[in-house]
């Protein structure tokens, strides 16, 4: 089932989601940065922006509020039935590392006794929200070893994942302990399924360690780690990206040369934060054949969960 769609037309939601992406679209477009193809988007987003989603089939569970939709899915993959999960950023369509909640996105937090945040900089608001509530925190960043600075797309990382599943279940044999026995089995089932993600990984490992790839934004750098490949995007155009600047002329004619030398086997292409420049990368990837794995920052509602859209990103990358 579809996590998002299902609350994409709640009455209420709308305005204050719909502004908050068109207010990103907007920053955007003034920042230069936006081609008009991509200003027409204005014109036809969905009605709702930042749709949250609660799993209803648990509503009168553990309230625990996730501020993405990645790490929400592992809090109820990891309270079963015993939680009720609210992801507050669900879609892959908002700039994820600009985004402004609403006044309903903080409410949500007030009624939560567990809150799960990326941290490392990337929901600052989340866990800005969560410190006014006597809600038990786990900041996944901080779980994995993580801190501000470090590559804030920490779910891409095996250990960050282990890490944060187990800061998830001790928060919630903390706050529920009478069914401390059902988190325990339920934290068991999750490894199991990771350990066999960590199997395909390292399986993967044999045929990509070593290749070069380049990303139009260092979004999967941490699985990409874990496969084993050497990140080769020119260092001008990632560190440009890195501190949310704007690549120049010339780092952006070195990624081009880059890409017709043929030594990069794969363009990582973050779609949720696409713009003019990534567009003509990703034009210079297909010139030159260079394969293109398209990824956003929020999992998109086809997975079911962390681990289902992290095997099917293994699997691409062992394809591309
Ligand atoms: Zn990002």
């Amino acid at each position: 089932m579809s996590d998002s769609e299902d609350r994409r037309g709640t009455p209420g939601m709308c305005a204050d989601g719909d502004r908050t992406l068109r207010a990103a679209l907007v920053r955007r477009i003034r920042r230069g940065i936006l081609a008009a193809s991509a200003a027409l988007s204005l014109l036809v987003l969905p009605a709702c922006g930042s749709a949250a989603s609660t799993d209803a089939a648990a509503s009168d569970g553990l309230a625990v509020v996730a501020s993405i939709n990645q790490w929400g899915s592992m809090a109820r993959d990891l309270g079963g039935s015993l939680v009720s999960v609210t992801s507050i950023m669900t879609n892959t369509n908002v700039e994820a590392h600009d985004y402004e909640p609403t006044t309903q996105d903080v409410a949500r937090f007030s009624s939560a006794k567990v809150v799960v945040v990326n941290g490392a900089d990337y929901d600052s608001w989340a866990s800005k929200a969560a410190s006014s509530t006597s809600a038990d925190l786990v900041d996944a960043a901080t779980a994995g070893g993580k801190s501000s600075g470090d590559n804030p797309h920490v779910w891409f990382s095996s250990t960050v994942r282990s890490r944060t599943a187990d800061a998830i279940t001790t928060a919630y044999r903390k706050a529920d302990p009478d069914h401390a026995s059902r988190y325990s089995a339920l934290n068991a089932a999750w490894h199991k399924r990771e350990d066999a993600l960590d199997k395909l990984i390292a399986s993967t490992r044999s045929t990509t360690k070593g290749k070069e790839y380049a990303a139009t934004e260092s979004v999967a750098w941490y699985l990409a780690d874990d496969l084993g490949m050497t990140d080769a995007t020119p260092s001008g155009y990632a560190q440009a990206v890195a501190n949310e600047g704007e690549p120049s002329a010339s780092d952006i004619t070195s990624f081009q040369k880059e890409l017709a030398k043929g030594a990069i086997r794969m363009l990582i292409v973050n779609t949720q934060e696409a713009d003019s420049v990534t567009d003509t990368i990703t034009t210079s990837a297909r010139t030159n054949d260079v394969p293109i794995v398209n990824l956003t920052e929020q999992m998109p509602s086809r997975y079911d969960d962390l681990i289902d859209w992290m095997t099917a990103l293994v699997r691409q990358f062992a394809k591309a």
